[in-house]
């Protein structure tokens, strides 16, 4: 059977499903409308997994936080405008949880580059793997698997727990390798991200933290989904932690520096569609901005088109305003490549460039593929990324334990920046 997204489809009727209309106007509706839950309420019943569009508990703001329609920064902030850092503190650990993985990952590209290796053979044997075709087209005969598995392709979301138990059940029960239940997640999950993604799977699968795996058990299942899968049977009783064979290496940290204020006549922005946040707050109407959505590499990579068609909308979402508001000019490409960069650039006498530090991932790939050739032609390129990644990401070398200490300064310096604003939510 091949590996494409035509074998994960599913004859079964549609659950209901949440939507996640893409518009920075419905990201910022969402916050507003959890904010009250994001103390007491969230502490105690964040666990519980409800099933598809009844997720009254957690934020479900992950598709928007993942490509920036808001920002980490925002969310801290808006929290911590209702709640005290002490009352809000689970929630706010989550979000940062976001922010170590991503620094995380960061510092040591090489797992990024060993799982993509991994998976490119992984993939090739999984062509005639029965029970891999099973788990990813739902026919396992473990209910609460396939029910999860139905819900990541139809919706493009799982609740944390839900992701545990299947990553873990994928692991320890089906025996499957971690990097396809990894890649199976990225394809379809709308909040898909290379770090938060491959790095939790790594955590399940006792990867991350030495020794440590995480079993899922037929009673916390019955308990968290309020009885939904009431008797699950044959699953792992037992979790050893799956063998490295991959080399460590010690984390090394990159400083870049914060976005620019200003952009000169000769300079351009560059704005991917993994990465809308708020960048260059005072972009001024001569600015040339060109968006990238790169549609060849998720299709290559069979993407969802329902991840592939959110993040263009998003992408469409963050720009028309700078041009219909800022009359900036404003251009589109769904081909991102060096000839069509160099030809925008050139037209708008542009000799450097700047843009969001591409993360390590799909995109990060990519542009390495790109930048090489636009810095031979004598374009200069310029990277930034908010001032809290560089604060925190040099801490995201070990455990989050030790990370953790300093994220309330960092959230007390959101919450402090944004009140300065007079710009607070559009
Ligand atoms: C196997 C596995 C794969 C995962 N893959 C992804 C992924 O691709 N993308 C992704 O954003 N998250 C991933 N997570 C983390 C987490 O499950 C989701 O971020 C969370 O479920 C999103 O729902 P929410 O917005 O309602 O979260 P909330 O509970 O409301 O949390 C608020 C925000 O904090 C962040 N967050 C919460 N929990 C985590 C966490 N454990 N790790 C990192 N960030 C967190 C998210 O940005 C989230 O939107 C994964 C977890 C597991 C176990």
């Amino acid at each position: 059977m091949p590996l494409t997204s035509n074998s994960e489809a599913n004859d079964l009727p549609p659950t209901a499903v949440p939507t996640f209309p893409p518009t920075r106007h419905d990201a910022l509706a969402q916050l507003d409308s959890f904010v009250s839950l994001a103390g007491d309420d969230y502490r105690s019943k964040r666990n519980y997994d409800f099933g598809p569009a009844k997720q009254r508990h957690v934020s479900q703001l992950s598709p928007y936080l993942r490509n920036g329609l808001i920002s980490e920064a925002e969310v801290v902030s808006a929290v911590l405008r209702t709640h005290t850092y002490k009352d809000a503190e689970k929630f706010l650990q989550e979000v940062f949880w976001r922010v170590y993985w991503k620094g995380y990952l960061e510092n040591r590209s090489y797992i990024w580059k060993d799982y993509r290796e991994d998976l490119a053979s992984l993939k090739i044997d999984a062509e005639n793997d029965t029970p891999f075709h099973k788990a990813v087209s739902a026919t396992t005969g473990i209910e609460c698997l396939d029910t999860w598995s139905r819900e990541l392709v139809e919706t493009g979301y799982l609740h944390n727990h839900a992701r545990m138990w299947f990553a873990s059940i994928w692991v320890f029960t089906l025996r499957l390798p971690w990097q396809l239940g990894a890649d199976f997640f990225l394809r379809h999950l709308l909040d898909g991200d290379p770090a938060s993604n491959t790095l939790s799977w790594r955590w399940v699968a006792g990867l991350h933290t030495k020794g440590k795996t995480y079993l899922a058990r037929p009673s916390n299942i019955a308990r968290y989904t309020a009885d939904r899968f009431e008797t699950v049977s044959g699953l792992a009783t037992q979790a050893s932690p799956i063998d490295d064979s991959h080399p460590h290496h010690p984390a090394k940290y990159n400083e870049i520096p914060p976005p620019p204020s200003q952009l000169s006549q000769t300079e351009g922005l560059l704005v991917l569609d993994e990465d809308l946040r708020k960048h260059t707050p005072s972009l001024d109407s001569t600015s040339p901005v060109l968006g990238l959505y790169p549609e060849r590499l998720y299709k290559d990579e069979d993407f969802s088109p329902k991840v592939a068609r959110f993040r263009q909308a998003c992408l469409r979402d963050t720009l028309d305003p700078l041009q219909s508001e800022h009359g900036c000019p404003i251009e589109h490409t769904t081909n991102p490549n060096a000839d069509r960069i160099h030809e925008w650039a050139t037209r708008h006498n542009l000799t450097t460039l700047y843009l969001a530090n591409p993360q390590i991932g799909p995109w990060g790939d990519l542009w390495g593929t790109i930048s090489p050739q636009l810095e031979e032609r004598g374009i200069a390129l310029s990277y930034f990324r908010p001032w809290w990644e560089n604060e925190l990401f040099a801490k995201a070398t070990s455990g989050f334990f030790k990370f953790k200490k300093d994220i309330d300064q960092v959230a007390d310096r959101m919450r402090t920046d944004d009140n300065s604003r007079d710009d607070g939510s559009s």
